[in-house]
Order: structure tokens, then C-alpha cells, then sequence
């Protein structure tokens, strides 16, 4: 039998065989060009019906983190749409077929996150092809390194803050008159919340910002029968790193950091959104779900 997520292993040697190397991608960079390729879970996910008839939006669900939850939650019976940038089209049309072998419903609708109209219209057109939503996953992130705070220009700051913050806003916004009792919103922030590298101050920003949103928001949805909780991923291998996430030199030691030795594959925080999405996680609201081969978190 091949592995899957149940099968027992030993996690410091898990994907061994997957070692960061140098290369560098324009932004927002390909899951298709990636070398190695990542784990997005394509051949050892295996559903249980833990989403069955759910319906789930999934924002930067082409690649990486958001590919391999729209995987799984596919593969658990969950009806996806992702959205992604329109640049990125053959990376989402690969996932989407991916989540049609599932046999659920899939809805493609690429845009750009940083439009507040596009981001309305995203919810809209999830809800009607899909036919109603439960299940929010804002994912979608823009990470670019920049040595010197006097580098930072006012438009990455701004963009930073709107991919990553704004169209949090916007979305969850425009999602909840759909979002019945038992829906659930999932944020994607990041270790970089409570660690921030220096060479990532805009993008750390925003993601202890996730964490206060998701706080704020957990409390004030609760009584609605609404949970809202945060995933913080360490770093794991997605085209986000070699398209300017991190410096070329330092490619080669990603993930090389944690108590592990090793980053982290997306089929490999797929499980936190599922148990996240699921009815199991009833009592868990407020919560960032660490996944980040075991660096400590206050
Ligand atoms: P990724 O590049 O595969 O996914 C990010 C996605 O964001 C892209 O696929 C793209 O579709 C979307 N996106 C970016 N700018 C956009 C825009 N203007 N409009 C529309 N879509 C846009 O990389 P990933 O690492 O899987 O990132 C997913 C999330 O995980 C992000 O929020 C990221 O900050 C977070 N995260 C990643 C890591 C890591 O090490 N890879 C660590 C912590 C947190
Ligand atoms: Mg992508």
C-alpha cells in the first residue's frame, strides 16, 4: 500500500528526497515550474467524508498551501472554488481537474486580490456556482523580501497589505450573509507573526494582523454559530519562496531552521484545514493551528 496522510512515519526524515534548491521565478511563480516539485498531496490524500456536501471558497487555492487544502477537502467531499491570479491559469486548470477526479462540483475564478470589486464579485460567483458557501479559507498571500526598510516602497507596502489583509476584509465581508450556523472561516497567517525576519517587515505586519483579525472575529461570530480560527505555516516549499520570498542564498537552507532540519510540504498542512473545516473542531474558535516543524509559538 502507498503512504498516506494516517500512515505512521518518522517526521524528521519525511521527504527527504525533496531538498530546497536555488532558482528564482517572477512573482507569483508556478507551482509548474517549482523544481523540486512539491507535495501537494495529488497521490497520497485520502478522504474519509469528513466535508461531505460542503462548500468551500479557497483564495490562492492554484499552488502550494491552498492547492493541496483544496485537494483534501475535495477528496473529503467538499465542493471547491479557487481563486488565484489570472497568470497562474494553468496551475489552477491542473488543480481543478485534480478536484473534478473527486467528483465535486469546482468553480476557477481568477482575479486580483488587491481589487476590493473583484474580491465581492469573487464571494458572488462562488456562492452561485457552487450553489450556497460554508467554508472560507483566505489564503491567498504576497511575500517579497526586502533588505532595507528604505527599499520598501510605498506600492509593496500597499500591495502586501492589500493581498494579504484587505482582501481578508473584503471577502469575509462579503461571505458572511451567506455563512449559515456551522460555517467555518480559516485564515492563513504565518510564524513570521511572532518572528519576524528582518528582511520581512511589511509581510510580518500583516500576518500578526491575521492573528488579531482572527481573534476579534472568533469572538464576535461565535454566538452567530460561525468559527473562525488561523493556520500559521513554518516554511514550507511553495512557489511563494523563489519568486523574491526569500533571497536566492538563503533558498538552499530553507526550513533548514527548525527543530525538524527540514521545511515543510503543503500536503502537509492540509490536515489543520481540514480538522478546521470539519464539525470535529466544534469547540476550537480563536485558535492559530501552528504547523511549522516545531519552532515554539507564544
Ligand atoms: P503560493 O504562491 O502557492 O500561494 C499564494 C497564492 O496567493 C498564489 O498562488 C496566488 O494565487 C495568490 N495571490 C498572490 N497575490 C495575489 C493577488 N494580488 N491576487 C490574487 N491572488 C494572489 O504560496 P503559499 O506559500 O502556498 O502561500 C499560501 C499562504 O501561506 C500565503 O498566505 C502565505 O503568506 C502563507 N504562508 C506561506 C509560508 C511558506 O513558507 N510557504 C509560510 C507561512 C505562511
Ligand atoms: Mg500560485
Amino acid at each position: 500500500m502507498s503512504r498516506d496522510q494516517y500512515t505512521f512515519v518518522n517526521p524528521a526524515e519525511l521527504y527527504a528526497d525533496i531538498k530546497p534548491q536555488k532558482q528564482h521565478m517572477p512573482e507569483p511563480g508556478l507551482d509548474a515550474d517549482l523544481t523540486p516539485k512539491a507535495d501537494l498531496g495529488e497521490e497520497s490524500y485520502r478522504g474519509t467524508g469528513r466535508l461531505q456536501g460542503r462548500k468551500a471558497l479557497i483564495t490562492g487555492g492554484d499552488s502550494g498551501i491552498g492547492a493541496a487544502t483544496a485537494i483534501a477537502f475535495a477528496r473529503e467531499g467538499a465542493d471547491v472554488a479557487i481563486s488565484y491570479l489570472p497568470e497562474e491559469e494553468t496551475d489552477a486548470q491542473r488543480i481543478a481537474g485534480i478536484l473534478r477526479d473527486a467528483g465535486v462540483t469546482v468553480a476557477t475564478l481568477p482575479g486580483d486580490l488587491r481589487d476590493a470589486e473583484y474580491c465581492r464579485t469573487l464571494v458572488a460567483d462562488a456562492v452561485s456556482q457552487l450553489g450556497g458557501l460554508d467554508i472560507l479559507v483566505n489564503n491567498g498571500g504576497k511575500q517579497v523580501f526586502q533588505e532595507s526598510l528604505a527599499d520598501l516602497s510605498d506600492e509593496q507596502f500597499d500591495d502586501t497589505f492589500k493581498t494579504n489583509v484587505y482582501a481578508m476584509f473584503w471577502i469575509t465581508k462579503a461571505a458572511l450573509p451567506h455563512l449559515a450556523p456551522g460555517s467555518t472561516i480559516i485564515n492563513t497567517t504565518s510564524i513570521q507573526a511572532y518572528s519576524p525576519a528582518a528582511i520581512l517587515v511589511d509581510y510580518a505586519s500583516t500576518k500578526a494582523t491575521i492573528n488579531a483579525f482572527t481573534k476579534g472575529l472568533a469572538a464576535q461570530l461565535a454566538p452567530k454559530g460561525i468559527r473562525v480560527n488561523a493556520v500559521a505555516p513554518g516554511p514550507i516549499w511553495t512557489p511563494l519562496q523563489p519568486s523574491d520570498g526569500q533571497p536566492q542564498e538563503k533558498i538552499e537552507e530553507f526550513g533548514a531552521e527548525t527543530p525538524f532540519g527540514r521545511m515543510g510540504q503543503p500536503a502537509e498542512l492540509a490536515p489543520a484545514y481540514v480538522f478546521l473545516a470539519s464539525a470535529e473542531s466544534s469547540y476550537v474558535a480563536g485558535e492559530t493551528l501552528n504547523v511549522n516543524g516545531g519552532m515554539p509559538t507564544p
